[in-house]
C-alpha cells in the first residue's frame, strides 16, 4: 500500500533516500561504510568517545574559569557555555553576548579546550568565527533554512541539534543544508523530543540516535541535560546513550548550579560530572568504545 502510494505522482516521498533534487543524500551512509569523523583540533567525533561540557550560559569570567577547569580535569574534550540564549521568555537571561564568547574562548584556552556555542542567526557567524570552534545549531533553530545555508558555506564544523518535534528524516534533512553548501563538518545532537511526559522536560529518544547512526555517516552525540531537565536522570541516560552508540555527549555543568540563571537544575556539580567520567568508561569498554584522547588547543582558541 505504501509503495503504490508512494509511487503515485505528487505522492510524499521518502527524502533523503529517494533523493530531493539535487545534492540530495549526501548524509546517507553507504552500507557497511563507518561514520566519517568530523576533526576539532586533536579531537575526532566519530572517533574515540567525544564529552562536552559547560554551563548552559556563560554568567561571569569565574564561572566559565572554575567550570572549565573542573571539566578538563575529569577528562571532557570540549568546553560548551551559551552566550546567545534562545530563551522562550523574552523576560529571561538571554545570555552575555559577545563578552560571554570572549570568556567561553580565554577560558577554553586557557585549559587547552576547543569551544562550542550556540549561533542563533546569521549575522553572529563573523563573530563566533572568530571565537568558536564548533558552532552550534540550537533545537529551536534546526529549520532555520538561511541560518543552515550560511554555515553551509562555512567551513567549520557545525552541531546540529535536533528540533524539538522533529522526525530523523526532518533532521536528516535539515543536515543536508549544511552538506549541500559543501560543509561537510557536521555533528547531530539528539536533545529529546516533545512528548506527553510530565516527568522529563524533553523524551530523551535513544531509538534517533541508533537511526541515525544507522542512516547517515554523520557522527551523533547525545544531550542529556536538555532531554531530561534533572540532574539526576544526567548520569544513567549518559551512560544509556553510550551504550547505544552515540559517538559523545554533551552536557551541562555547573560550579553552584543552585545559582545559575539558566538551566540550573539539570545542571550536573563538577562532583557529579567527576561521577559520570569515571562510570563511562566501563560502558564503554563493553560496547568497544573508548574515551577520546585528551584536546589540543585549536587554531581558534590560540587566535581568540
Ligand atoms: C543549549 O544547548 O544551550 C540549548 C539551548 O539546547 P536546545 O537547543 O537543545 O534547547
Ligand atoms: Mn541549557
Amino acid at each position: 500500500m505504501t509503495s503504490q502510494l508512494a509511487d503515485q505522482p505528487g505522492a510524499p516521498r521518502s527524502a533523503p533516500e529517494r533523493g530531493e533534487g539535487p545534492g540530495a543524500g549526501r548524509a546517507l551512509r553507504a552500507e557497511g561504510s563507518p561514520t566519517r569523523a568530523v576533526r576539532v583540533g586533536g579531537i575526532e567525533f566519530g572517533g574515540g568517545f567525544v564529552v562536552i561540557a559547560g554551563p548552559c550560559a556563560v554568567e561571569s569570567a569565574e564561572q566559565i574559569e572554575l567550570t572549565a577547569s573542573a571539566v578538563r580535569a575529569a577528562g571532557a574534550h570540549l568546553l560548551r557555555g551559551g552566550a546567545f540564549k534562545p530563551r522562550t521568555s523574552p523576560y529571561a537571561f538571554q545570555g552575555m553576548g559577545e563578552p560571554g564568547l570572549r570568556l567561553l574562548c580565554e577560558a577554553g584556552r586557557r585549559h587547552g579546550l576547543p569551544v562550542i556555542a550556540e549561533v542563533m542567526e546569521p549575522a553572529q557567524i563573523p563573530l563566533m568565527l572568530e571565537r568558536v570552534d564548533v558552532l552550534q545549531v540550537g533545537a529551536r533553530n534546526m529549520q532555520n533554512f538561511s541560518l543552515l545555508r550560511a554555515l553551509g558555506r562555512m567551513r567549520r564544523p557545525v552541531l546540529l541539534k535536533r528540533g524539538l518535534c522533529a522526525t530523523v528524516e526532518e533532521w536528516l534533512l535539515a543536515a543536508e543544508y549544511l552538506l549541500d553548501g559543501g560543509n561537510e563538518q557536521v555533528i547531530l545532537c539528539e536533545r529529546g523530543i516533545r512528548t506527553f511526559a510530565p516527568e522529563v522536560r524533553n523524551t530523551l529518544d535513544l531509538s534517533a540516535v541508533a537511526s541515525a547512526k544507522l542512516r547517515s555517516h554523520l557522527p551523533v552525540v547525545v544531550d542529556p541535560s536538555h532531554a531530561t531537565g534533572h540532574r539526576d536522570l544526567v548520569i544513567p541516560m549518559s551512560l544509556a546513550a553510550a551504550a547505544c552508540g552515540a559517538d559523545g555527549l554533551m552536557l551541562e555543568v555547573h560550579p553552584r548550579p543552585s545559582q545559575a540563571l539558566c538551566d540550573g537544575a539539570q545542571a550536573l556539580t563538577p562532583v557529579a560530572f567527576e561521577e559520570l567520567m569515571r562510570k563511562l568508561r566501563p560502558v564503554l569498554a563493553a560496547v568497544g568504545r573508548e574515551l577520546g584522547a585528551a584536546a589540543l588547543p585549536t587554531a581558534a582558541a590560540q587566535s581568540g
